[in-house]
């Protein structure tokens, strides 16, 4: 028989409610929620976990990172063999499961080859969703060649392989596409706007055509899958919002029209806050060059407008964090940032069934409801009272389940 728990004699983060409850009990059996009520659970089979005052919530969703990208100045992954490469991801989605993280969106590096290691158990770490390789024009954020460099190396034994791959012309970017569908990718990624890690393009440029990423949308959208685009500029945002792209990623320099169409044709923005404030003040010390820093500054400085914008529009914000490599341990700072502008509740929503719609998986991720995966946090506290719990790498979450299976249990 499927292990089955009972959590009982704490209280409850069910984040479409503004307060914690008390006196629910939930009951697990194998890899989902059975039953969720605020009266007593008879379950005689079940082991009772007693709660002691404590909270249950659900699992935490990041809907942007990167575990393969495991250095700061990309072009340094181009010295990163694949073997190490895996290794590295294996310790950062284990990182990441024992920071509260039961799921997360991979926006460009990961593969089916990764994916397949976190399902099968080699790996420990959270339910992942990938986008393959990001796709950038010649030239644009993914483009990774140094200026003095026309032909693209074989790229294929190092890391700089999963950063990304270019593609120009509506012909390419659906052979692409097409491509990264085959391989396995949950979403396409797009690369629409300057960035900050790229050597060679302006932050504000516009990136690919609107022919070139309405192609995009199609393709992923007639094979069940739906694109998210780094894009950092209104326009950039407006252009992709208007041609079909779903998520937004970063999206700092939006301005109040832009916010408007977003929240008019429903498409999310996933902020990446704490990526910001972590290179200004470690990126010297792994490399970034100084035009980077420079790009760097602009987007900080923006972040929090971006985010108090889309929130008076109605749009949907997600969670994300986009941290590169040794970056990582900075990983719950987000929640603290956002905390200047948003009420931690609203911060959470993000963080569970916000990002649940994002990876399109409402009701079956992010809540404690029957029939959604046993993905469970206890929380020493009450995180709606104090975000510092979510910090220190997970020292406040003494049991973590994942799947109805404890991956880590000190209770
Ligand atoms: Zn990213």
């Amino acid at each position: 028989m499927a292990a089955s728990y009972l959590f009982h004699g704490g209280r409850v983060l069910d984040p479409r409610r503004d307060t914690l409850a008390e006196g629910i009990e939930v009951l697990t059996e194998g890899d989902r929620i059975k039953e969720v009520a605020d009266r007593p659970i008879s379950a005689a089979a079940a082991a009772r976990i007693d709660l002691k005052g404590r909270t249950l919530m659900p699992g935490l969703i990041d809907a942007h990172i990167h575990l393969l990208l495991a250095e700061v100045n990309l072009h340094l992954l181009d010295g990163v063999p694949l073997t190490l490469l895996a290794a590295k991801g294996a310790a950062s989605a284990k990182a990441m499961l024992m920071r509260g993280f039961t799921t997360v969106r991979d926006t460009g590096g990961a593969d089916f080859g990764i994916k397949l290691a976190l399902e099968t158990g080699l790996f420990e770490g959270p339910r992942l969703f990938i986008s393959g390789a990001p796709i950038s024009q010649t030239g644009g954020h993914g483009d990774f060649r140094l200026r003095t460099q026309t032909a693209f190396e074989c790229a294929c034994c190092s890391g700089v392989a999963f950063a990304a791959r270019v593609a120009d012309g509506v012909p390419e970017v659906l052979k692409a596409v097409r491509d990264e569908l085959r391989k396995g990718a949950d979403q396409i990624k797009l690369m629409v706007s300057g960035g900050v890690a790229s050597q060679a393009d302006p932050l504000e440029s516009l990136q690919f055509r609107i022919d070139e990423i309405e192609a995009a949308v199609e393709e992923a959208t007639r094979w069940g899958r739906y694109v998210c685009a780094h894009a950092y500029a209104a326009e950039a945002v407006g252009r992709a919002v208007a041609a079909g792209v779903r998520t937004i990623e970063h999206g700092n320099l939006i301005d109040a029209p832009t916010a408007q169409l977003m929240a008019e044709r429903g498409a999310y923005l996933v902020p990446t806050l704490v990526t910001y404030d972590a290179m200004r003040r470690r990126g010297p010390d792994y490399g970034m060059s100084a035009y980077s820093l420079e790009k760097n500054q602009i987007v900080l400085e923006a972040g929090l407008r971006s985010l108090e914008l889309a929130r008076a529009a109605g749009v949907k914000i997600g969670f994300g964090t986009d941290l590169l490599g040794p970056l990582q341990d900075d990983h719950c700072r987000e929640f603290l940032i956002r905390a200047e502008i948003m009420r931690p509740i609203d911060i959470v929503r993000s963080a569970t069934i916000v990002n649940a719609e994002i990876v399109r998986q409402p009701g079956r991720l992010g809540e404690i409801a029957p029939g959604a995966f046993a993905d469970l946090l206890v929380v020493d506290g009450d995180p709606l009272g104090d975000l510092g719990l979510f910090q220190d790498q997970g020292a406040h979450l003494p049991a973590i389940m994942k799947g109805g299976v404890f991956v880590k249990n000190a209770l």
